[in-house]
């Protein structure tokens, strides 16, 4: 197979091949190029040839270009839902949700780039003017994880290039496909060659390196872990590269005494069980009042024992984890807060397939300080803690070093406002369990990252504000 883009050309990997797997059912579904740190200084050379015809592009044909990249997105949402869940393993229904959200990143921006933005001012003491624009950082390097092979690539690559920037992209190895794919219909709307550059390999590492030791390459975006995005913070400093960072959560989901339980349940089965768990913004840990929480958690369980686990098909509504080792995970998540007067009050039924599955649970009698809640989870297990006071609830939310996301759910939107106002959270849903919005700056507080991505501010990370300083 030749996966690797470059300059517009579909190219062997400089280290043969490497497996694509189910993770629901364990069946190869492709082979891909296994790419390495020369092909990835190949894209390099490719992005930043093709950077001065970009960033002079108007930004019209910019902004048209990423419409019809979301136009073909949406024609293909059925092959692209199908590659998303074949090596993600995700729902159909979640797989369809992240083509719709993963193209609007194309409108939203493509909208965006055509927005004048800049300044223009007296100094105090008279005598200069000000003028403010922005200019495209150049060639940026993104990385992204496997929970969102589309949504992830396309949050990053539509502002880069809306912004008049060139990009290499390296997605994870799990799930190279669906980027791959995107870039294909990339090149069928007319973005031209070099612009978008795509380098698939198993030694990410080697290949992120190539990378930060490039000087061409003035930024790096990148999605994943906080443990990799430390350590790609350090590789950068070497050369002060301009960072984004999206990193870890360990979101809190609370409900107070007043909340809408209905409307709590169904916040909490998309903030919980979308993706299967799998998602940095996932409810990590529950926190219900006392007076509510045995109705709070019957009516969660009883939506939980109704969920059906396998392999994505039609009426299937949670897939596998992605790997072995995130089933471990998890397990021993569970299995220590067990050990620690935890129980399973609730359990769906489990998955015939041979893959990851892991069954989605409720879970009771959960202490503050047990794992399951101060770890990422990433997989279909609620947690559930209850409290009456807080100001301890509130020391028990913020102590973590992620402030990702959180949720409230609370009857008095003015106390919500309040309470919310008080999580360490980049993005708090208020009496909705969703907080992903294009539209709206996604990003953490403390460790869970540095950056905005969606938004205005999703543009300017790949813009340096630069100023004319006019004697007048
Ligand atoms: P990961 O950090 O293991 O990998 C992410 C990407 O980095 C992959 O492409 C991987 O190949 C690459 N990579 C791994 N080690 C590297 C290294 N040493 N140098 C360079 N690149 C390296 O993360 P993951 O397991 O793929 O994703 C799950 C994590 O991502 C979770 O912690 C989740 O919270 C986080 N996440 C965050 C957001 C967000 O927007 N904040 C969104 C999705 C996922």
């Amino acid at each position: 197979m030749n996966d690797v883009l470059i300059d517009g050309n579909w190219l062997e990997g400089e280290r043969g091949e490497f497996d694509v797997v189910d993770p629901a059912t364990l069946a190869v579904v492709a082979r891909v190029s296994d790419a390495g740190p020369a092909d990835a200084v190949a894209a390099v050379d490719a992005a930043a040839a093709a950077l001065p015809a970009w960033s002079a592009t108007a930004p019209r044909a910019r902004a048209d270009l990423l419409m019809r990249t979301r136009e073909l997105m949406l024609r293909d949402t059925e092959e692209l839902a199908a590659l998303i869940a074949s090596e993600n393993g995700k729902s159909l229904v979640d797989a369809r949700g992240e083509v719709g959200y993963a193209a609007e990143f194309f409108r939203w921006f493509a909208e965006e780039a055509v927005r004048p933005h800049g300044d223009f001012g007296s100094s105090p003491a008279g005598g200069t003017r000000t003028v403010v624009t922005h200019h495209p950082v150049g060639v940026a390097a993104l990385v992204t994880p496997w929970n969102f092979p589309a949504a992830m690539a396309t949050r990053k690559i539509a502002p880069a290039l809306a912004a008049g920037c060139t990009v290499v992209l390296k997605p994870a190895a799990e799930t190279p496909l669906t980027a791959l794919a995107v870039a294909r219909l990339m090149h069928e709307a007319g973005i031209p060659s070099g612009v978008v550059n795509v380098v698939p390999g198993l030694d990410g590492p080697a290949i992120v390196k190539a990378w930060t030791d490039d000087p061409r390459v003035r930024k790096i975006s990148f999605t994943g872990s906080t443990n990799v995005g430390r350590q790609l913070l350090r590789q950068a400093s070497d050369r002060v590269m301009n960072t984004s960072m999206e990193l870890g959560g360990n979101a809190p989901f609370v409900v107070t005494a007043d909340a809408d339980l209905d409307a709590a349940v169904d916040g909490a089965m998309i903030a919980k069980f979308r993706n299967g768990g799998q998602a940095c913004t996932a409810a990590n840990r529950f926190y219900v009042h006392a007076d509510v929480a045995a109705e709070f958690t019957a009516r969660l369980g009883a939506r939980v024992e109704k969920l059906v686990v396998g392999p994505a098909c039609e009426g299937s509504d949670i897939g596998p984890l992605i790997s072995a080792k995130a089933l471990a995970n998890v397990t021993r998540l569970v299995e220590s807060a067990l050990v620690t007067g935890a129980r399973v009050a609730h359990r769906a039924a489990p998955a015939t397939a041979p893959g990851h599955f892991f069954t989605p649970v409720v879970l009771t009698g959960v202490t503050a300080e047990s794992d399951v809640v101060r770890e990422e989870i990433f997989a279909p297990v609620a947690p559930i803690v209850t409290w009456t006071s807080e100001a301890e609830l509130l020391a028990q939310v913020n102590d973590t070093e992620f402030g990702l996301a959180a949720y409230v759910f609370a009857g008095d939107l003015g106390a919500a406002l309040k309470l919310a106002e008080r999580i360490e959270a980049g993005m708090v849903g208020i009496n909705r369990g969703l907080v992903s919005d294009p539209s709206a700056p996604f990003g953490g507080f403390k460790q869970s990252g540095i950056g905005r991505e969606g938004a205005r501010a999703g543009l300017e990370e790949y813009t340096e504000t630069q100023y004319f300083s006019v004697a007048w």
